[in-house]
């Protein structure tokens, strides 16, 4: 995960429950990618760092177990950079230039120099993230499946023309629960319209409160429709289907109003994001012990990193 701000609550229920339960299964590497967000915020580094232990405050008191799970910084673990670059040399640049994001993300961040070296081979970056620790499996949504299919093109090239040393990882689709922000579109720091993990519930309520609905129900004897309230959108998040059906049919027949709709899901939300938050206050006033977290991680992430990059070097003869 990239650390370019404050986490919200697209986090919590897009990612982070995912990873509370593939730690479950899986033998996980969760790591905040800080050389990844550098492709695109060169210009103004400080928020990396600014938001880098508080990320991992919020990875933890989502559930997130350093017990289980292994947690660190890519850059404290140089050996990434290594492997890269090694990797850079049997990558044809074709592969990389046809990546659906590498357009997409250009034209879309705009305010932007994003002709850079480094954002191009970002996704070059991923796979050595993923080589680095053998990964047999990556959690991706649909619009990452571009980069495990470009990791695994590279395996199949690096395992003809060298020996095998790497598995093919296997792409996770994860669904990822869509969240909407309080103007109705996707939440997301660059449209300013977040509910923030890190926030009092009473300043995360009144967000709610104020946010957007079905704007053709002006009045409150006006009925509405649920299918384009984002409001209503949110509710899965945390309603129970047979909730979700009663304020279905009372947005219809104008039987609920839209504060009341907005009350269930406040109280739903203050529920399910009550112990997440009392974990937050107490981790967040021990930042040491998170970096010694960090550190413990690194560590880990270090020994697997040194035998492979062995490996790989020794399969080209470099060693
Ligand atoms: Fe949206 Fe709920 Fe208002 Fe209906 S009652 S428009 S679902 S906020």
């Amino acid at each position: 995960m990239r650390p370019t701000g404050k986490l919200h609550i697209g986090h919590y229920f897009g990612v982070l429950q995912n990873w509370v339960s593939l730690q479950k299964d899986f033998q996980c590497y969760f790591f905040v990618a800080d050389w990844h967000s550098l492709t695109t915020e060169y210009a103004d580094p400080k928020v990396i760092e600014k938001s880098l232990v508080d990320m991992v405050i919020d990875w933890i008191a989502a559930g997130i177990d350093p017990s289980m799970a292994t947690l660190f910084v890519q850059s404290h673990v140089p050996e990434v950079a290594e492997l890269h670059i090694l990797l850079s040399m049997i990558t044809p640049l074709p592969w990389l230039e046809r990546v659906p994001s590498y357009k997409e993300l250009r034209a879309e961040l705009t305010d932007r120099d994003l002709s850079t070296y480094g954002f191009l081979g970002y996704p070059l970056l991923q796979t050595a993230d993923i080589l680095l620790y053998k990964a047999n499996a990556v959690p991706v949504g649909q619009d990452q499946s571009a980069h495990i299919e470009l990791a695994r093109e590279i395996v199949r090239r690096f395992n003809h023309l060298y020996k095998p040393v790497f598995p093919e990882p296997e792409t996770l689709l994860t669904a990822f629960a869509r969240v909407l922000g309080t103007d109705g579109r996707k939440m997301s720091k660059s449209y300013d319209n977040c509910v923030f993990l890190s926030e009092p519930s009473a300043d995360a309520n009144k967000k709610i409160l104020r946010s957007v609905t079905d704007p053709a129900r002006v009045r409150r004897e006006d009925p509405g429709n649920p299918d384009v309230c984002p409001v209503y959108a949110n509710h899965h998040l945390v309603t129970p289907p047979a909730r979700r059906k009663e304020i279905d049919r009372g947005c219809r027949t104008a039987a609920i109003g839209c504060i009341d709709c907005k009350k269930i899901l406040i109280e739903g939300l203050d529920k399910e994001l009550a112990a997440f938050r009392e974990r937050r206050l107490k981790i967040s006033k021990k930042p040491e012990e998170v970096r010694d977290i960090l550190e413990e991680g690194m560590k880990k992430a270090q020994k697997v990193a040194r035998e492979t990059l062995g490996q790989v070097k020794e399969a080209m003869g470099i060693s």
